[in-house]
């Protein structure tokens, strides 16, 4: 089972980036290369029958997986940055986060209208960055069918938050 393998690779981190946090790091994944190869595959296999048409991918981690997986459906990836990284013009989205606040954006002319495209990020905390990619998403009037990450957090509880916006999809949970 993949759950299994990665539960017993990814690293706890404490008091990163804030005393009092757990960080859960990724990294030992990536330095897998069977490991990673099976990730990409597990995504791919969940969402190719979901008729997407975009991978939007959140800044920074959410790249890595975020992009193959767009290769493999051969449909766009979409980055969301953090707020002053993406040269063209742009709408932004503030949110809280788990340790902090941030502010996000995306292209305007990124997605077309009604395109069907999911979210795509490396960890689902307390789901307030999936739920800021969500809103910017529609404010350029694409249409979230889902949300795809390597890890959930459950008792940080963003499956509720995410609840009746898409469905999601995770590899691993703690
Ligand atoms: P949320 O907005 O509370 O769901 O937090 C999710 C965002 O914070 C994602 O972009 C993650 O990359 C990042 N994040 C929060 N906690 C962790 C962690 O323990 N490991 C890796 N990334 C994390």
């Amino acid at each position: 089972m993949i759950s299994e393998k990665l539960s017993k690779v990814i690293r706890d981190v404490p008091d990163f980036p804030k005393p009092g946090i757990l960080f859960k790091d990724i990294t030992p994944v990536l330095a897998n290369p069977e490991l990673s190869a099976e990730v990409s595959q597990t995504f791919f296999d969940y969402w190719s029958t979901k008729n997407v048409e975009g991978v939007v991918g959140i800044e920074s981690r959410g790249f890595i997986y975020g992009l193959q997986l767009a290769q493999q459906l051969g449909v766009p990836f979409i980055p969301v940055r953090k707020a002053g990284k993406l040269p063209y013009q742009t709408i932004k989205h503030s949110y809280d986060l788990e340790y902090g606040s941030a502010e996000i954006e995306i292209h305007v002319d990124a997605i077309t209208k009604g395109q069907r495209v999911l979210i795509h990020d490396d960890l689902l905390a307390t789901g307030g960055t999936a739920l800021a990619a969500a809103e910017l998403i529609r404010k350029i009037g694409g249409e979230v069918i889902g949300y795809s990450f390597l890890v959930e957090l459950s008792f940080l509880k963003g499956q509720e938050r995410l609840k009746g916006s898409g469905e999601v999809h995770s590899l691993v949970t703690f």
